[in-house]
């Protein structure tokens, strides 16, 4: 089998409602692109990588001259092919081979017969459990519906998030408002569902002596983790020098170097392995390895995903033995996705590891016509901004914070 031709659609999935986070927020859709690889016998492997527009989709068509000929088997010499360490001081590709990989390794089990689990070492798990996610939101233009900004909106979007999907642990996307007004929003939502288990992410914008006054104050809960309450692996060190609550990063641990940093002096407890920021699904497998050996705790990052990405999780979810965790996922925000049969179903607060060949989903091309066109009409966002605070920017440490 060899590649024949790679192509690259950008589309937006609309948001139940925007979702705010310390830098900026989410606009009420996502922005990803859609990766396909065709290979000289007709199947096509599927990616899918965060943002879009012209520029990714003419990175992507510039990869066919490195890779069309090229064995998608090969996945180690495509790696050294368009992501040299070295060579990639010069144009980051990281995001860009993950991308490829995915579809490679779906066109690999598909043309084998066998799941992507069963490449990556069989499954573990049938079924991987994920956090609940809650989000401070804005309410949808279009309904008035969907606000979370008082503890009480807070609270009724996690009983119903909890009925709906069954979640029983429980996430607090944070940084937004004053550090006292969510320590008080995370209190009540520990308070909310006893038995169950609580993160909380800032989003790394607290000073470093923030992060101690925050993590004292939340060491009485069952906490999973806090995640990345400071930025920088300093901070994040001096910090678990002062908080019984295990640490938690997909920020200062996102490549080998920097786990390997963490491994010599450690400054974090539990590393979020992200299929796209780590290069891959099999880095992170590679990565989880080394947190076997180190006894580091492992959990899955979502960086915003529709149905292919969520595959890669949920394969990654299922083979690694070290899972400590539920995953992350923006995935139930979504009010839709461009896979056949619709968004993946939660139940128990888990998704089913797909078991058909490859990644075990297929695009519905109907519905990625449709939101490439919804892309072409809407544009991209500025992840990094507020519509609703303009001129707002955070600084590091913050503290402008938006009024609850
Ligand atoms: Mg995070």
């Amino acid at each position: 089998m060899k590649i024949a031709d790679i192509r690259a659609t950008t589309v937006t999935v609309p948001l139940q409602a925007p979702l705010r986070h310390a830098n900026g927020c989410h606009w009420g859709r996502f922005v990803r692109t859609i990766v396909e690889v065709e290979a000289d016998n007709g199947l096509i492997g599927l990616g899918e990588m965060g943002g879009g527009g012209e520029s990714a989709e003419a990175v992507f068509r510039a990869m066919k001259d490195y890779l069309v000929g090229h064995d998608p088997a090969r996945l180690e010499q495509m790696r050294f092919h368009i992501a040299n360490p070295t060579a990639s001081l010069y144009n980051n590709r990281t995001q860009i081979l993950a991308a490829l990989e995915f579809a490679c390794l779906d066109l690999l089990g598909q043309s084998w017969g066998v799941p992507v689990s069963e490449i990556l070492g069989g499954r573990l798990r049938d079924r991987v459990p994920f956090a609940s996610y809650c989000f401070f939101r804005y309410p949808d233009p279009r309904t008035g519906e969907g606000e979370v900004r008082t503890i009480d909106q807070l609270l009724d979007y996690a009983r119903r998030a909890k009925a709906e999907f069954g979640f029983k642990s429980h996430k607090l996307k944070a940084g937004v408002f004053h550090p006292d007004y969510e320590l008080a929003a995370y209190r009540a939502l520990a308070g909310e569902f006893p038995g169950d288990t609580f993160r909380f992410d800032p989003n790394a914008v607290w000073s470093t002596e923030q992060a101690i006054r925050f993590g004292r104050a939340i060491e009485d809960l069952p906490n999973d983790y806090l995640e990345d309450p400071v930025y920088g692996l300093n901070g994040m060190r001096r910090a678990r020098q002062m908080i019984r609550v295990p640490l938690a990063t997909n920020t200062v641990v996102v490549n080998f170097e920097q786990l390997s940093a963490n491994v010599l002096d450690p400054a974090v407890d539990v590393i979020l392995l992200d299929t796209t920021f780590w290069g891959g699904i099999r880095a992170c497998v590679k990565a989880a390895g080394v947190c076997e050996t180190f006894q580091y705790g492992v959990a899955v990052h979502s960086s915003g995903e529709l149905g292919i990405q969520l595959a890669t999780m949920l394969h990654l979810g299922a083979v690694i033995p070290n899972l400590s965790f539920a995953a992350d996922a923006h995935y139930h925000h979504l009010t839709d996705d461009v896979i056949e049969g619709g968004l993946m179903p939660y139940r128990d607060g888990t998704i089913a590891v797909p078991t058909g060949p490859g990644l075990g989903v297929k695009l519905d091309r109907e519905k990625l016509r449709r939101y490439s066109e919804l892309y072409r009409e809407l544009g991209p966002y500025p992840y990094d901004q507020d519509p609703h605070r303009p001129g707002w920017t955070p600084i590091i440490p913050n503290d402008r914070w938006a009024e609850p």
